[in-house]
């Protein structure tokens, strides 16, 4: 494993390995959205990636890194979520052990998720913090690999051929609206497009419940959050108060951070519904919610970017039936 710094010699490098193993995600222009701002607005739709988020290209970088001694004993995480299902996708491929551990209280579909994809799911006591106990036994005791979910150099260079990847189909971009959490994501972008264009704008968007990248930065120092239920779930967590990448890298390269309400959140997901024919899950879907709730001043060429479709599809039915018997389809 490497415990580099990611910069964009590390993202080349992922992008090589990664060669041939992704989803090329289609890039379109937004009608409704440039017509809103008179701006042209693109969507990179990276739901459509592999396991249905960008978290795939982290975790296969992450994976396909390790040296031979660690491939053999396997890989191990915590997540009950896209960052779940991207590495056991990833070990799967790569022909590496994967353990998922988990507590009691995850959701039957979210195990079912993570299981479909190949990995060994193990439900261990009633919290996450518990769960993480049982990671710490396997690596300990069985000499596994902890690959966390964003705050590792190879995840962050992984996530970066996702910025490269952007720049080189749309190469007049000015702007780039990104889904923020822990900051892999944007900071593996960000290294990425801000080498190939020092002038392009980076914007993260969190949600207002539970932002801790958002209030890490106002304090100037990682801090913890209260976690709270929200739609955008899988932008919910701390950054780790021991954060060795993502908070720095934020603070140098990430222009602005835009929080969104419950009602914003919705809204975007029901336009990449109603407008764009697209399912994307709450938290793959705020950038359209920023610029839907006119929170971000936009004028050149911008590119969202949908980073995620994992969602009860129960849930999203839901929602797009509740805004659209409210006549707003966000036209
Ligand atoms: C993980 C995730 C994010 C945020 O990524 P970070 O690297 O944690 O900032 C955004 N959207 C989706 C769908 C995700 O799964």
């Amino acid at each position: 494993m490497s415990y580099s710094s990611p910069d964009m010699s590390t993202i080349l490098m992922a992008r090589k390995r990664l060669a041939g193993k992704l989803v090329k995600t289609p890039v379109k222009q937004s009608n409704s959205l440039s017509q809103k701002t008179g701006a042209d607005v693109w969507l990179k739709c990276e739901h459509h990636q592999k396991t249905g988020s960008f978290k795939f290209r982290g975790a296969l970088n992450a994976v396909l890194n390790l040296d031979e001694a660690q491939k053999a004993k396997g890989v191990v995480g915590v997540s009950t979520g896209n960052h779940g299902r991207g590495l056991a996708h990833a070990a799967k491929l790569s022909g590496v052990a994967c353990v998922i551990c988990m507590s009691k209280l995850v959701p039957a579909n979210k195990v079912d998720g993570i299981r479909s994809e190949g990995a060994n799911v193990r439900i261990i006591g009633e919290s996450q913090d518990e769960a993480q106990i049982e990671v710490d036994r396997l690596v300990r005791e069985e000499g596994m690999t902890m690959l966390p979910p964003f705050d590792h150099s190879d995840i962050i260079s992984g996530q970066g051929t996702l910025g490269l990847e952007m720049l080189e189909e749309l190469p007049r971009t000015e702007t780039l609206i990104i889904p923020l959490s822990g900051g892999g994501l944007i900071s593996g972008v960000a290294i990425a497009a801000k080498a190939l264009n020092p002038k392009i704008r980076v914007i993260g968007v969190s949600m207002e419940r539970g932002a801790a990248m958002h209030a890490s930065q106002t304090a100037g120092k990682p801090v913890e959050v209260e976690e709270l239920q929200t739609l955008a779930d899988s932008l919910g967590g701390g950054i780790g108060l021991d954060n060795r990448h993502t908070f720095h890298l934020v603070r140098e390269l990430v222009d602005d951070i835009i929080l969104l309400d419950e009602d914003e959140i919705a809204a975007g997901l029901a336009h990449a519904y109603w407008r764009e024919n697209e399912v994307v899950e709450g938290s793959g879907s705020v950038a359209i919610g920023a610029i839907l709730a006119d929170k971000i001043d936009i004028s050149g060429p911008t590119l969202c970017l949908l980073s995620g479709k994992n969602i009860d599809m129960k849930l999203h039915h839901q929602i797009i039936s509740q805004i659209l018997s409210n006549g707003g389809t966000g036209a």
